[in-house]
């Protein structure tokens, strides 16, 4: 069987990288997310295990003990991590699995993953990213200037992707990012069963 693929997402805040994903899975059920175990207090209209599982400072402190995280980060003073098993298990029963991630994470799984395929949601303009900022009225405007400057540092780093996604057509965005994913079932190393096989029965 095919294993299934890791796609490394991430963008500034307000790059659009939730809207963007809520589309793609309408799209396309058959693709996992990764479902990120995070300290920080639920917000309104969050669902647990919806994005994330909402859980304590103790039992993250465990997961990292008991090495179940890919990577994790502290972000304004708590925990966020990957948990290693949904990510595995995805790969091994042949399912593409997407894991939304910052940058830091992201350079974390590469080294480990080495075959995930990561893919940096880009604003159109940096004035395009405050007004969406702006008009999606969850911070005030002293956290939306501070998410404002830590873009400029994350942006710096879209070099290290393998590919950029600019987010300014939602719809042209997710057909995108659709189709790296669907492009990348495609590469020698997701194949090399299948040159095997047929190889083998050639011999046989
Ligand atoms: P992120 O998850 O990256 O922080 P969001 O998905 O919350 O970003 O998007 C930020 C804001 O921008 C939201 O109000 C969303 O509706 C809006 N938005 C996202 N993509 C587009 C787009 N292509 N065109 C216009 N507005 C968008
Ligand atoms: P928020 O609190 O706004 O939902 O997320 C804060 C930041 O944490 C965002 O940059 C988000 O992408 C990042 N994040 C979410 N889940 C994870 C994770 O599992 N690991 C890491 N390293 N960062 C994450």
């Amino acid at each position: 069987m095919n294993k299934g693929g890791i796609f490394l997402i991430s963008g500034p805040s307000g790059s659009g990288k939730d809207t963007l994903l809520v589309k793609l899975f309408k799209k396309r059920p058959d693709i996992e997310f990764s479902i990120s175990s995070i300290t920080r207090p639920m917000r309104e209209g969050e669902i647990e295990g919806e994005k994330y599982n909402f859980i304590t400072r103790e039992n993250f402190e465990d997961m990292l003990k008991n090495d179940m995280l890919l990577e994790y980060n502290v972000y304004a003073g708590n925990y966020y991590g990957t948990p290693k098993m949904p990510v595995i298990n995805a790969i091994e029963n042949g399912k593409d699995i997407i894991i939304e991630v910052d940058v830091n994470g992201a350079a974390k799984i590469r080294e480990k993953l080495p075959q995930a395929v990561s893919i940096f949601i880009m604003p159109p303009s940096y004035e395009v990213l405050r007004n969406r900022l702006s008009r999606r009225a969850t911070e005030t405007q002293e956290v939306i200037d501070k998410r404002m400057e830590i873009a400029l540092l994350e942006i710096a780093r879209a070099t290290e992707y393998d590919y950029i996604v600019v987010n300014d057509d939602l719809s042209a965005a997710v057909e995108d990012i659709i189709s790296v994913i669907t492009n990348s079932r495609l590469l020698l190393n997701r194949q090399k069963h299948i040159i095997d096989e047929v190889l083998k029965n050639a011999k046989s």
